[in-house]
């Protein structure tokens, strides 16, 4: 018989996304009356804005057309978007060597790992989005753990790793990096040659004046850190499927040149009209549509703090992050809690023990929710604490 990549194996099931789902959907088959609100995916609600999806529209044209047609694109991303984007996001501080985009994030921070020695030690936080774990598992990579702070802020350790991931504005928690906490990190890399894998995906929602925008805000991380960011939340395309990132050439001497072998032979590019629709994001009167996305977003995380507070619960995020990581206040574990939401309010959350151990005591929420459901499951919530009491 064929063998299998025994490594697959040792992909967590138990406490993932994965099964969160199935239970969610046994649920609904054995109770199809039920009227379940869902503050649990991080999907976004809002549809693309309507200049990017017009857009988008001629872009197809051009595909039926022989004289706009387009093929195969460039393996690493056409360069109409990629100069966009290095002069609005990072100033053109880095050249077109230096940047790729691909198919979303949640590839990118995996295959990433093919740019490295197979022992290289993968330094992961608990708790963290469950992709960088997950990831390293299938490729076999050594992985080790770091806590955080009481804040969630993941502590720097004192011993070497080779590749560090590091999230903010974080999924699950909500929290975002200030310069300092940061700046911690890059030194650490820059003395130990690690290499931070800098997830920036919901960088969209930052609105503390002190959060970091960019890693590369930080003195001398262009020599450590390579950062992913995507279209996916902020231009609601997660349907589309179009992402960045930026591998500075600092880092190793060479090193775009050995990852374009690798990706011109794994990888036919991101394609045409999502990278037609994804430079549109950038105008400015799709700007101000995605904006207003992102406010409706915004205003869903205050309806969900305020809830929060006036329940008693301890959280965190919700400010620079559409997530809120709730603390649970009863003497249950997250899967233990989820599923009491899930059968007592038909409300469903993340639990925390998705992200790591150490979120056994928390939920996760998702203010990407529509506003019907977010109005909802706040009502049902303090229905249920108020009667409680
Ligand atoms: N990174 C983080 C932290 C996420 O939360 C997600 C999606 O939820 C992704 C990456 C995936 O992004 P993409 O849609 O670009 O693959």
């Amino acid at each position: 018989m064929v063998k299998i990549n025994s490594y697959l194996y040792n992909v967590g099931f138990d406490n993932s996304f994965m099964n969160v789902s199935n239970i969610v959907s046994e649920y609904k088959k054995n109770n199809p009356k039920s009227n379940i609100v869902s503050l649990g995916v991080g999907d976004v609600s809002r549809p693309i804005v309507k200049s990017v999806i017009k857009e988008m529209h001629k872009a197809v044209d051009d595909l039926s057309n022989m004289k706009t047609f387009k093929g195969y694109g460039a393996s690493y991303g056409y360069d109409f978007l990629k100069s966009k984007i290095l002069e609005v996001e990072y100033n053109n501080s880095f050249s077109l060597n230096e940047i790729y985009i691909s198919n979303g994030t949640k590839t990118d921070v995996s295959n990433i790992l093919e740019l490295f020695d197979i022992n290289s030690k993968v330094l992961i936080c608990d708790p963290l989005y469950p992709i960088y774990k997950d990831g390293a598992t299938c490729l076999n990579r050594d992985i080790y753990y770091t806590t955080t702070d009481d804040n969630f802020i993941p502590l720097v350790p004192k011993e070497k790793y080779d590749i560090i991931y590091l999230c903010s504005p974080n999924n699950p928690t909500g929290v975002c990096y200030t310069y300092k906490e940061l700046e911690c990190w890059v030194k650490y890399a820059l003395k130990n040659n690690s290499v931070i894998l800098y997830d920036n995906v919901y960088s969209a929602f930052i609105e503390s004046k002190d959060a970091v925008k960019s890693i590369y805000e930080i003195k001398d991380a262009r020599k450590v850190a390579i950062e992913f960011k995507s279209f996916s939340k902020n231009a609601s395309f997660t349907g589309v499927r179009c992402s960045y990132y930026i591998i500075p050439n600092d880092i190793y001497e060479g090193i775009n040149e050995l990852w374009k072998r690798r990706t011109i032979n794994r990888f036919n590019g991101s394609d045409y009209i999502a990278q037609v629709g994804a430079f549109k994001t950038f105008d400015e009167s799709s700007q101000k549509e995605i904006k207003r996305n992102i406010n409706y977003y915004k205003y869903n995380s205050k309806l969900l703090r305020n809830s929060f507070t006036s329940m008693g619960f301890e959280f965190y995020g919700g400010i620079d992050s559409p997530f809120i990581w709730v603390k649970i206040n009863k003497n249950m574990k997250s899967m233990e809690y989820f599923e009491f939401l899930l059968n007592k309010l038909n409300i469903i959350v993340i639990p925390g023990i998705v992200f790591g151990k150490k979120g056994d005591k928390y939920f996760r929420v998702s203010a990407l929710a529509p506003r019907k459901s977010i109005i909802e499951a706040i009502e049902r919530m303090k229905k249920y604490y108020e009667k409680e009491k």
